[in-house]
């Protein structure tokens, strides 16, 4: 993209290749169908974009939330982007009064350098995130010390436990947050394989208390979004790695999904599948300070296709009631109706109201994509049925930093 001297500029929206996971949420948020693919890259049409913010929200590691300055008249190509492994850095514009820019460019430009683009702000009382620390350049050096398989051997499901050990390097995380993996090799077409993002499923100070290591919980992938079989690139590396293998690790990423720290503050946590990882680092976290009596409730909505899929049922089963509000959902259990969250939700209407009401408690959903409007659904029945107004709610509850969603 050449500079250009003339005063017509505009702010350009780019998706960050070295962090978007592919999740196509963007995609299928955009109201304008500015944003499409290839079999590498998610970009964003510069003729199409009416900037409108719609999809910066939904995006789950922030890889939306990019923008550059650019001449009007030379954009970055739809070519140029699917080419990137990185963004470029912004280019070097002659500007010549800050008065000759427009003031919806300076806004974004603003945006851009901030990083906040409309994403939900974490809990006030959130713990400060470090992101960003070690990039695709430069990624961090990691020793596998665990790897255990978590479902049981009659479920179809390969779901595993794997610890990494960074050793001396510094990879502080706090729970929600997630961190991304570059597994070796290239892909079909000569290039590197794109970073694979997990969450971490341990609490901040380790999966081993005050040890160097995060957990995560990973799902050997054996078919694609169609059914027809594919192995993952990704997780079948992950899920074949023998103690003592070292992995190259970038990020940590995720300024929003953080769980609040002030005493008092209740958290709902809904998931599904391997969605359950960034619950097990925030219930791990409650769980060792639950001697100090810091007050506040948890209340967890889990659904699986059945028990032996479970990730962490024995552990989860373990946990004082009067710690943690337990709903599992079975889809496949034999002889049992296919159960939901979303229908939990609605069978739980009564205490979730009271939570939805208090503004203490704090929000979370993830896992497949698919439970999300069923989720938010399930919410709009409580609401109508207890005398909430679930339209205004939950405008409310994003704004107040209450309602944290990152489903794939
Ligand atoms: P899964 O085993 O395929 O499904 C878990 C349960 O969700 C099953 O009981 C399933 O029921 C049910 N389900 C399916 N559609 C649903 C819907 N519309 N509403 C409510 N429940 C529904 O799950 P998974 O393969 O582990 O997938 C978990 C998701 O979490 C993936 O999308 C993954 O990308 C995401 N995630 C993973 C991580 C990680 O760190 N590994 C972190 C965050 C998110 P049926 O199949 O019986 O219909």
């Amino acid at each position: 993209m050449a500079a250009t001297a003339s005063a017509e500029y505009a702010v350009q929206h780019l998706i960050d290749p070295e962090i978007c996971i592919r999740c196509n949420t963007c995609e299928a948020t955009c109201p304008v169908k500015a944003i499409t693919h290839d079999a590498r890259n998610y970009v964003v049409d510069f003729k199409i974009c009416k900037l409108c913010n719609d999809c910066i929200a939904p995006c789950p590691t922030g890889a939306i939330d990019n923008w550059r300055q650019v001449a009007k008249s030379a954009p970055f190509t739809l070519e140029e982007q699917f080419s990137w492994d990185s963004l470029p850095p912004q280019g070097e514009l002659q500007v010549a009064a800050d008065s000759e820019v427009p003031a919806q460019v300076r806004e974004l430009t603003e945006i851009a350098t901030a990083g906040q683009g409309g994403a939900v702000a974490p809990p006030w009382s959130a713990s400060h995130p470090y992101a960003n620390l070690y990039s695709i350049a430069q990624p961090a050096t990691a020793t596998v010390t665990g790897n255990l398989r978590l479902t049981g051997e009659q479920a179809s499901a390969d779901v595993r436990h794997i610890v990494l050990d960074f050793g001396n390097t510094a990879f502080p995380v706090l729970e929600g947050q997630t961190l991304g993996v570059l597994p070796p090799g290239l892909d079909g077409n000569g290039r590197p394989h794109f970073v694979r993002l997990y969450s971490v499923a341990s609490p901040r100070d380790g999966e081993r208390p005050h040890y160097n290591n995060v957990a995560l919980t990973i799902k050997r992938v054996t078919e694609n979004h169609e059914g027809t079989a594919t192995l993952g690139v990704g997780s079948n590396y992950m899920c074949d790695l023998k103690i003592g293998e070292t992995v190259r690790v970038v990020g940590p990423y995720g300024t929003s999904f953080l769980m609040p720290n002030h005493p008092g503050s209740s958290i709902m946590m809904i998931c599904t599948g391997t969605g359950s990882a960034p619950m097990r680092a925030m219930t791990e976290r409650r769980r060792r300070r639950m001697a100090l009596k810091e007050g506040g409730e948890l209340m967890l909505f889990f659904g699986a296709r059945r028990r032996e899929e479970l990730p962490y049922f024995g552990p989860l089963m373990k946990l004082p009631k009067d710690f943690i509000d337990i709903n599992l959902a079975f889809s496949r259990e034999p002889g049992q109706p296919k159960t939901y969250v979303q229908d939990l939700i609605r069978a739980r209407g009564r205490d979730v109201e009271r939570l939805l009401r208090d503004d203490n408690c704090y929000i979370y959903l993830c896992g497949l994509k698919g439970m999300e409007s069923g989720v938010l659904e399930a919410f709009r029945d409580v609401c109508s049925e207890h005398g909430l107004d679930w339209d205004r709610l939950k405008p409310e509850l994003r704004t107040k930093s209450r309602l944290h969603i990152e489903t794939y």
